[in-house]
């Protein structure tokens, strides 16, 4: 049994104070919710006051949202997954799309920080996913596909298990529009039959495979109860925290 896996993705959002009055009403909504593991993932700078806000929440855990994968030297503006270990993060974000896109990170970037992040003991919730021109031109498991074999290759089977795979379609990304129930099933259950063909069925049964791309409070439940839909990566309404509350307990919900 998978344990579903919400995830909180501010992106460039946050102030210190922010992430304090954040965390606090969260945790109130929340209430003693425990069927759902939540990762919040504060810009760098928050990590360490959110870190201090959850530290009594067992069910909460911390993310970062990028990583470098040399553990130090001189990479002016990067941080090291020891330092993500320093400040209790149990998770990073990798290959997110706009770091794809905006930043020009390629599979093999990802996949050097995936490593990097699984010799650090941190989960990578490593991001995969189809633009639209992508999807209308067929191409969706073939991009899937270039994107895991590229982003996880060299992986072992138990660290393929602890890592999180987010399925994000770009066109879904922040526009309101969200992928079908069924569009994100038939991509979640490509996935993992992938990771069968490559790790074996019983790793690729184990590996949680997010669902990203405007998942909100009226949406979560539907999406959440596909078989293959192990959780949500959240950016937009991640910022509100009786909002994001909301998708856990709408969550939670479908779990019985
Ligand atoms: C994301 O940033 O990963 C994301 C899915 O954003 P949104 O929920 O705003 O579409």
């Amino acid at each position: 049994m998978r344990k579903k896996i919400i995830a909180a993705n501010w992106k460039m959002n946050m102030t210190i104070g922010e992430t304090e009055t954040f965390c606090s009403t969260f945790l109130r909504e929340l209430g003693d919710e425990r069927k759902v593991e939540v990762v919040i993932v504060p810009p760098f700078i928050a990590i360490a006051k959110a870190s201090e806000m959850l530290r009594d929440a067992q069910s909460v855990k911390l993310g970062a949202q990028n990583m470098h994968w040399e553990k130090s030297g001189a990479f002016t503006g990067e941080v090291s997954a020891a330092m993500l270990r320093d400040v209790f993060c149990h998770y990073v974000v990798l290959g997110h799309s706009e770091r794809r896109t905006i930043f020009g990170e390629t599979d093999e970037a990802v996949n050097k920080k995936t490593l990097a992040a699984h010799a650090n003991a941190l989960r990578p919730i490593v991001c995969i996913g189809e633009t639209l021109a992508e999807r209308d031109g067929g191409l969706v498991e073939k991009v899937l596909d270039t994107q895991i074999r590229g982003s996880l290759a060299g992986l072992t089977a138990e660290q393929l298990e602890e890592s999180v795979i987010a399925y994000e379609p770009v066109w879904a990304i922040g526009t309101g529009r969200t992928a079908t129930p069924q569009q994100a099933q038939d991509a979640h259950a490509f996935i993992r039959k992938t990771l069968a063909d490559i790790w074996g069925q019983p790793a690729a049964d184990k590996v949680r495979i997010q669902y990203g791309g405007s998942v909100k409070p009226a949406n979560a439940a539907e999406l959440m109860s596909q078989p293959d839909i192990d959780g949500a990566l959240v950016g937009g309404a991640s910022l509100e925290p009786r909002g994001f509350a909301e998708i856990v307990l709408n969550t939670a919900k479908v779990l019985g």
